[in-house]
């Protein structure tokens, strides 16, 4: 597998990584396991001043950073300086509240004595992440892990190894000791070997369902703890009552956003009959105002796909929609420009039996239906494997929440376009993966809650509930 930098506006090879070799691999997970020792003695809080510095760090070079995101993968460069921004307020807010969040937890109980939570490290894991958001991706699984001691291996994706090492050496520079995050261009099968070795407690991966069967499999057969941050096919829901300006405004950003290369991207739109016409002719109107070009230039509002195989894969899946009686609205043209663009398309008359109600489309392609009703509304929405995100535009927005909460996924945004925070969970359920990144939750993904019960002395006649007092030899 070749790591591999190609600007995908230029299509130049700009730079190449060797794979890590099994020396190496061997190398890290055994700095990673001394470091895990050397944790367990550290107080959190240090970690905290660590992150902030961290965040500061990234702050600093905010500009390389976003430039480099931009080369790697294509991003408009205002976007790539919004998730820049974004991992210095993720490492923020777990420096903040990593320590507090991570403090022993008092149960209250009939045993004797007292009883608490305490929350440990397990261990090194190793984390599996997509090139859609480079540095985003491992700053959600770096910061909580990074704050309870947790050591981390970093397998990031194969047309993403300039961000990935630079990220993994600003949080060198920021003052992390070495084996905190250790990048690593490694190959499928030593993933996998890493993830079997008994030093690794758990593995996170955010990407395709492919890729979270395969690092699921491995972790699952050595048992180990995985969280799962996969694909999704997001409903956006547009009720008869919605403002249909502010529909108009989100609807083609929440599409279009990344090149709608984002696991959380509106690939569904549901629209209420009355509302409908409306809806696809603004949707429309937006579509056609983007703007193809260098994604470095501030001008430019769309930008490459990824990759020459991304885009002749989406190309694929809108032929073969159109095959089985897609109508395109707009778009599916091609774009006169070497870079890897495709043009913004929005597609209707989308049944059951087409491939394009089923399969994730990982770019600038909107799905219009048609509902009567609500109850069809939240149906559709349902009828996915995936179960990600989604959003619910409504006059009332009590109302939105109440059909927001009927959606079968792990998070719902009523009346706003979608967004991550570090506050906010995130993660899904069906094929959108397990667990939660973010938040309190994400923070205890691989923590150890530890349950000490402290007594001065046995009571006898509290042994619980006398169950062990009768069961034993007197
Ligand atoms: P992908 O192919 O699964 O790649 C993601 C990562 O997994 C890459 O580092 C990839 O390495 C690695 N990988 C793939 N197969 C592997 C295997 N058998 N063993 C070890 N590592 C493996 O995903 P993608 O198609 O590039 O990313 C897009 C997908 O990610 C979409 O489905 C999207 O919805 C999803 N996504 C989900 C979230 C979320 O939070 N739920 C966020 C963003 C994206 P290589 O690059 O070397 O193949």
């Amino acid at each position: 597998m070749a790591y591999q930098t190609v600007n995908p506006y230029t299509n130049e090879l700009v730079k190449e990584y060797p794979n890590a070799t099994d020396q190496q691999l061997e190398e890290a997970l055994k700095t990673g396991q001394n470091l895990y020792e050397e944790f367990k003695k550290q107080p959190v809080k240090e970690r905290g001043e660590i992150l902030h510095n961290i965040a500061s760090k990234i702050r600093e070079k905010a500009d390389e950073l976003a430039r480099a995101c931009t080369i790697d993968m294509g991003k408009l460069l205002t976007e790539s300086q919004g998730e820049v921004e974004l991992c210095a307020v993720i490492a923020d807010w777990f420096a903040d509240h990593g320590e507090e969040m991570l403090k022993p937890e008092e149960i209250e109980t009939t045993a004797t004595g007292t009883a608490e939570i305490q929350h440990h490290a397990t261990g090194v894991l190793m984390m599996v992440e997509p090139w859609n958001f480079p540095y985003y991706q491992i700053m959600r699984v770096f910061a909580p892990n990074f704050m309870v001691g947790n050591p981390m291996i970093l397998k990031h994706a194969s047309n993403t190894p300039t961000s990935a090492q630079m990220m993994a050496d600003i949080i060198l520079e920021a003052g992390a000791p070495k084996g905190s995050l250790t990048n690593m261009f490694l190959t499928y099968d030593q993933v996998t070997a890493a993830i079997e070795d008994p030093r690794v407690q758990g593995a996170a991966l955010t990407g395709s369902e492919r890729g979270g069967e395969a690092v699921a499999s491995a972790a699952g057969k050595s048992l180990k703890k995985t969280t799962m941050e996969l694909g999704g096919m997001d409903p956006f829901v547009v009720l008869d009552d919605a403002d249909m300006d502010d529909v108009a405004d989100i609807a083609w950003r929440s599409r279009l956003y990344n090149t709608g290369q984002e696991c959380t991207s509106s690939k569904r739109f549901i629209v209420m009959a009355d509302v409908y016409d409306e809806f696809v002719e603004r949707l429309k109107e937006n579509f056609s105002k983007v703007k193809a070009g260098d994604p470095l230039d501030p001008n430019t509002t769309l930008a490459p796909m990824n990759t020459k195989k991304a885009k002749e894969d989406l190309q694929k899946q809108v032929d073969e929609a159109v095959k089985a009686g897609a109508k395109v609205v707009y778009g599916n043209e091609p774009i006169d420009l070497p870079g890897q663009f495709f043009m913004p398309t929005i597609l209707t008359n989308v049944d059951r039996d087409n491939p394009a109600y089923t399969t994730e489309m990982f770019g600038p392609i909107g799905v219009v239906y048609k509902v009567s009703t609500e109850q069809e509304a939240i149906e559709l929405a349902n009828d996915s494997s995936y179960g990600l995100g989604g959003v619910v535009f409504a006059g009332d927005s009590e109302h939105g929440a109440e059909v927001a909460s009927q959606i079968e996924t792990g998070m719902v945004f009523v009346n706003n376009f979608r967004y991550s925070l570090p506050e906010l969970p995130f993660g899904g359920v069906k094929r959108s993966g397990y667990g939660r990144e973010m938040s309190r939750l994400g923070q205890m993904a691989f923590v150890n809650e530890k349950l000490i019960v402290k007594a001065d002395k046995p009571d006898m006649n509290n042994l619980a509930g006398g169950l062990v007092a009768s069961s034993n030899p007197k």
